[in-house]
């Protein structure tokens, strides 16, 4: 893998062919460990997007033909192919974005499961049927593809989140146009090299970069039958209102304020390094981030001394520094925000516990420490407002009650995590909180592939989450058939 992202500019991939986009307008593609360009990426023009759509189009009018049975023989190349550059792809994520080696490891596995969950196409495919539905009635159900399928992704998982969709849509028999993030636009070219290499023919997989102006125009175009997009809260919603104005079907998977709830009874140490590893993991760059925790009663008086003393410790550096815990964050401007948002935490009356602007390395790159606020309310911005960095708010609540009431007066619910030793609690949680993704002493409950994938609330615009039988919901139409002989 190579040709993909070794030039001054990279390229667009249309039509199973390598192409310079028309337009003039670059954006730098930043190593956030360093700040330095590594290539630039084109802010293609909305009629690349066209001229991708016809192209992907034309190919639909044969790949929806190509029996399922086929089709699930890409995904099993697609898989072997993956697994042979797993680590390569690793550094590719590494590199763009600035997690640890581990970290990007870690999410390529998890994009790989979605081609696993693929290759069960002829089982996934099928409809259903009843047989005398009434006298001498018969009625079946069969699943067809959409057509283009546009995806939209962000930053933060470059390889994971483009294979939470691209895998699922085309092996339903639909052609897909991949819009990767500006801001990590290389590991989208590296996985269309291997698309086209595990096998599908041209114009089932196409790459074009840009931002804003590529996505509108995928979200009017009129061969884009269908928008996967994941992404930032307010981003997400014009999504879902524009493509749906044009008729298309809409998955939008958006911000997050994940809530960890730590019970008194639990087990403290364990407590600790799930909220740690949640709160900092990725320098707190996932819509996972467990990033406000609610310590009830007594678990306060364990629980803080331990995440302050656990924070100050993590060590910060490059992603592929392999004794770093956590690596910079996206971009200077993105470090801005962060900053920000603590000075604001500060100046609401929050207690800053632990200061991530101190202590960082000024030698290049987008570096915080993790950062902790104590006596924290829920009203505070930095209790409710996706901060996206290494900043762990600490909320206080007498009662579980109170706990679960706290989290789910949120706008967002992606995920909520509760730490305990006991059941009954643990029971309540689960029944009562608001979001779509639920840990029992688990930071990052991320469902694997065969679970749908997605929020509730303004953490998600749209009804069928992204993969499991939902993905195969979103990529399909169904149509039942009532035959009389
Ligand atoms: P972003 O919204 O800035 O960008 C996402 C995509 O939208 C990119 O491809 C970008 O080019 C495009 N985009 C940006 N602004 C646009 C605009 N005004 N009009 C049209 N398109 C636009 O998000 P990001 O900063 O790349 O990613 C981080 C965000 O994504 C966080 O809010 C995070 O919680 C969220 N996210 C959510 C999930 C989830 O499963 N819910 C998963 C990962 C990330």
């Amino acid at each position: 893998m190579s040709i993909a992202t070794e030039r001054q500019t990279i390229q667009n991939f249309v039509n199973g062919v390598w192409i310079d986009s028309a337009s003039s307008e670059t954006l730098p593609v930043i190593d956030p460990a360093t700040g330095k360009t590594i290539t630039h990426v084109p802010l293609s023009t909305a009629e690349e997007v066209r001229a991708a759509a016809a192209h992907a189009h034309e190919a639909f009018q044969s790949w929806r033909d190509v029996p399922v049975t086929e089709r699930a023989q890409v995904m099993y190349h697609m898989k072997a192919l993956l697994d042979k550059h797993h680590d390569e792809l690793a550094h590719s994520v590494t590199r763009e974005n600035g997690k640890l080696h581990d970290e990007a490891w870690g999410e390529v596995r998890r994009g790989i499961e979605v081609v696993e969950f693929a290759c069960a196409a002829p089982t996934l495919m099928q409809g259903r049927s009843l047989q005398d539905v009434s006298r001498g009635y018969d009625t079946v159900m069969y699943r067809f593809p959409l057509g283009v399928v546009a995806g939209i992704s962000p930053f933060n998982f470059p390889a994971m989140i483009p294979l939470w969709m691209a895998p699922l849509a085309i092996v339903c028999g639909n052609t897909f146009i991949h819009k990767p993030s500006e801001r990590t636009p290389l590991t989208g070219n590296l996985l269309a090299e291997l698309w086209a290499e595990a096998g599908l023919p041209n114009g089932v997989f196409n790459v074009v970069h840009g931002a804003k102006a590529v996505v509108d125009a995928m979200l009017s175009d009129p061969d884009v039958r269908a928008v996967s997009f994941v992404g930032s809260q307010p981003v997400a919603a014009y999504v879902y209102a524009t493509a749906a104005a044009h008729g298309k079907r809409v998955q939008a998977l958006a911000g997050a304020k994940n809530f960890t709830v730590v019970a008194p009874d639990a087990d403290m140490e364990r407590a600790t390094a799930t909220v740690l590893s949640s709160a900092f993991g990725n320098a707190g760059e996932r819509c996972l981030a467990g990033s406000v925790v609610i310590s009830i009663g007594d678990a306060t008086k364990e629980l803080l001394p331990r995440l302050i003393e656990g924070a100050k410790a993590m060590r910060v550096g490059p992603g592929d520094d392999p004794t770093a815990e956590m690596g910079p964050v996206i971009r200077a401007e993105h470090c801005a925000r962060v900053e920000q948002y603590i000075e604001q935490g500060v100046q609401e009356g929050a207690t800053l516990a632990l200061d991530g602007r101190e202590g960082r390395s000024t030698d290049g790159g987008y570096w915080l420490r993790p950062s902790i606020f104590t006596n924290v309310t829920p009203e505070m911005t930095i209790a409710r407002e996706e901060i996206f960095g290494p900043v762990l708010t600490v909320l206080e609540a007498e009662t579980l009650e109170e706990a679960i009431a706290i989290a789910n007066r949120s706008r967002f619910g992606n995920a909520a995590v509760l730490c305990t030793t006991s059941g009954a609690v643990a029971r309540t949680f689960q029944m009562q909180i608001e979001a779509g993704m639920v840990g029992i002493n688990v930071g990052v409950p991320s469902p694997i592939a065969w679970f749908p994938f997605a929020g509730w609330k303004q953490s998600f615009y749209g009804d069928l989450h992204a993969t499991g039988e939902d993905g195969i919901n979103f990529y399909t139409e169904r149509k039942a058939i009532t035959s009389r002989w």
